[in-house]
């Protein structure tokens, strides 16, 4: 039995990189702090795990989850993750806190407890951000998702050879989150992609589930730009 734990899976990335492990034969273990994630489950026949990934009981949740299960996990998808961005002025050191808790402690911690458990020649993929370059506004996420590259590569260096550990950077993705920002920001954004469109879900999840297959077998501390060629552009 090969189970993948997902976090952030209750909409969005999270929702269709579930999807598709599924179809790749995966039994799903659907981590969340929404209520969605149990529609999620429900649709996708997995467990739903409704567990905030910078609680200690969430945390303690998700690894008794795991245990329960029975097996270890072949794949962990750090994928759970917030914005709140501000220009400068307005960027306070709470906003600033509670990003980097969320997007770049909440995969370490997870990490660090379910390192142990996974089985061997398994791995993490998490998600980056193609704003880890620089974005306006994004003083606290840029520095975040930049964070969870360093992670990746220190973390692929002390798992291995037993794990792999590689990062997804998605640039522009219709998801809720990028729904909240103002339109005329994210025409603009839309502008700047070289393949002239923004992503979606599931050119992400295709993406995650490469890393996570045993074709990659080969491929660690990588990050993998799924941005329509934004992060050169
Ligand atoms: P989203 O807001 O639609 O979904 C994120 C999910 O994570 C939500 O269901 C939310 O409830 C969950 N979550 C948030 N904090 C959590 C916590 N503390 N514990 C457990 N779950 C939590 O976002 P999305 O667009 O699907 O983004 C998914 C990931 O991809 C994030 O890490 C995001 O930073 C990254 N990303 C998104 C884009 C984009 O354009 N949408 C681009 C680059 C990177």
């Amino acid at each position: 039995m090969s189970i993948a734990v997902v976090t952030g899976a209750g909409r969005g990335i999270g929702r269709a990189i579930a999807e598709r492990l599924a179809t790749d034969g995966h039994q799903l273990l659907l981590v969340d702090v929404s209520e969605a994630v149990e529609e999620t489950a429900r649709e996708l026949e997995g467990t739903a795990v409704r567990a905030d990934i910078t609680a200690a009981d969430g945390m303690a949740a998700i690894v008794s989850a795991v245990r329960e299960s029975g097996h270890g996990p072949a794949v962990l998808v750090n994928n759970a993750g917030i914005t709140r961005d501000a220009i400068l002025r307005r960027m306070t050191e709470a906003d600033f806190r509670a990003v980097l808790r969320v997007n770049l402690g909440g995969p370490l911690a997870l990490t660090r407890e379910l390192a142990p458990l996974l089985q061997d020649g398994g791995a993490v993929v998490n998600i980056s951000s193609r704003a880890q370059l620089g974005n306006v506004g994004q003083f606290n996420y840029g520095v975040s998702k930049g964070g969870v590259i360093g992670v990746t590569r220190a973390m692929a260096l002390a798992l291995a050879p037993r794990l792999r550990v590689n990062a997804v950077a998605p640039g522009f993705v219709e998801t809720e989150m990028t729904r909240a920002m103002p339109s005329e920001v994210a025409q603009r954004v839309v502008r700047q992609i070289p393949l002239a469109e923004p992503g979606q879900p599931m050119d992400i999840a295709n993406a995650v589930a490469w890393l996570a297959s045993h074709e990659a077998r080969y491929v660690t501390g990588q990050v993998l730009y799924s941005c329509g060629g934004r992060s050169f552009a």
